[in-house]
């Protein structure tokens, strides 16, 4: 019935019915999984993201059209002027670098029962025995005595070796099994075994492998024992993102909270040739940790930005105002409905996987405590924007009332008074080792994006 008053949200499957779409979304699929296979940390997101603009003529010179102003390899404001005066405000996409993962402590090396392990400690809201028992790889930056940087990614390549976290056999994890699961899987547990090869000595020696370990790390990369205190290790699951599914219909991989949104941002950014109004893309760090420090969305930067965009590109007006007449996404993913874990979900306020990016009006916990909640004209403007560029959308909740919650940089944005709402494609496995995306959910939100860049309104 064409009139008919109930709503119905679109399958992005259908939308992109015809092999030509088919390829195109295969072919965005696969420069997405090249592009976070690569990009495991939010230093290594960040870098990627300035070489590609770099490419793509953006400068830090703000006498140019096309500016990036990076902040410590750990945040990026993109942004490309408009034909319109920017004191009109302008068009923002935010999104987010960092993923959970385990950090490495400040004194990591230890040795247990003939094995070297690396003491961590969790970054983000994860299940740690999702980490157990699986190869993981060593990403950061040590800086050595003397002030020299080394990058560090050890255990992607295939020659090279992974590490990992031992897990209890299920013979002797009678009292385990017994347990909660928080309790059952100790923070403290989460050490990764590093290598087990005793130094050789002529007299007996206390803790062998650890010293073996630190003789490797000397000799091979240059790094003492005190350079590891004020290092940066992340510990991330070893390996490229794949396909998945005999279809090829979905993505799985470490880190596409939220790096998807912020490749479909970042790709929506350098899609648009002349816009009108002036577009930015900014990337964040610190998401997963409430967006503290001084790289994260609740610091000043995004301000700094923009009093250096008004200085440059619009002197009479004044940063204030090209804040509360900015029209903002806050790019990041919700929880797909889970198959087997339904109940979760308030099944007509859930984000389906195939359905397209999903916005969410709020998010918080406890009665939308912690929430920015969009208005309703800004949200209506985005809906007809889309409806007219046919592009599928859904809405949703992450859960059900009550259940939990989570936060996104949101109500940061909010904070200086420019409107927003969060839209980002729904993903299983949040937070987990091996995320899943839909390919068609991916497309469609790169789609959204660019359309909210280009639109008129
Ligand atoms: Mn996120
Ligand atoms: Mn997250």
């Amino acid at each position: 019935m064409k009139n008919d008053p109930a709503y119905k949200a679109k399958s992005a499957w259908e939308h992109y019915e015809s092999d030509e779409d088919r390829q195109k979304v295969m072919k965005f699929s696969r420069e997405y999984i090249d592009f976070i296979s690569k990009c495991k940390t939010e230093r290594e997101t960040i870098a990627e993201v300035a070489k590609i603009l770099a490419k793509a003529g953006f400068s830090e010179d703000w006498q140019n059209d096309k500016v990036m102003a990076p902040l410590r390899g750990k945040a990026l404001f993109a942004v490309i002027k408009g034909s319109e005066d920017p004191a009109n405000g302008i068009k923002l996409i935010a999104a987010h670098a960092d993923s959970p993962r385990l950090d490495l402590k400040q004194r990591p090396i230890t040795e247990q029962a003939g094995i070297a392990q690396a003491r961590t400690h969790y970054y983000g809201g994860l299940k740690r025995y999702q980490w157990l028992a699986r190869p993981l790889a060593l990403h950061g930056v040590v800086i050595v005595d003397g002030g020299k940087k080394i990058e560090v990614a050890i255990g992607e390549k295939p020659d090279e070796p992974v590490f990992c976290i031992a897990d209890l056999l299920p013979h002797l994890a009678k009292d385990q099994g017994q347990k909660k699961v928080a309790e059952a899987f100790d923070g403290e547990k989460l050490n990764i075994v590093l290598g087990h090869e005793p130094r050789k000595t002529e007299e007996e020696e206390k803790e062998p492998a650890r010293k073996k370990l630190l003789d490797i790390l000397q000799q091979k990369y240059g790094v003492t024992e005190e350079d590891l205190i004020t290092a940066e290790l992340e510990a991330v699951p070893a390996g490229p993102a794949r396909f998945v599914g005999l279809d090829e219909s979905m993505i799985g991989g470490y880190g596409q909270d939220d790096r998807i949104c912020l490749y479909c941002a970042l790709m929506a950014l350098l899609a648009v040739e002349k816009p009108r109004q002036t577009i930015a893309v900014m990337f964040w760090d610190k998401e997963e940790i409430g967006s503290e420090g001084a790289s994260g969305a609740s610091s000043r930067f995004l301000q700094y930005c923009i009093e250096d965009l008004c200085r440059s590109w619009c002197p009479q007006a004044s940063p204030s105002h090209v804040f509360l007449r900015t029209r903002a996404i806050s790019a990041d993913v919700t929880a797909g409905l889970d198959p087997d874990y339904q109940d979760v979900h308030e099944k007509q306020n859930a984000a389906l996987m195939g359905y397209g990016p999903v916005f969410s009006k709020y998010t918080g916990s406890g009665g939308k405590y912690g929430a920015n909640d969009a208005d309703a004209e800004f949200y209506a403007s985005l809906r007809a924007m889309f409806n007219k560029a046919a592009i599928p959308w859904q809405a949703a909740e992450l859960g059900k009332v009550g259940l939990g919650g989570g936060g996104t940089v949101a109500l940061f944005m909010a904070a200086y008074g420019m409107q927003v709402i969060d839209l980002g494609p729904a993903l299983l496995s949040m937070h987990s080792p091996f995320e899943l995306s839909s390919i068609v959910d991916l497309y469609s939100t790169w789609e959204a994006y660019k359309v909210f860049f280009m639109s008129d309104h």
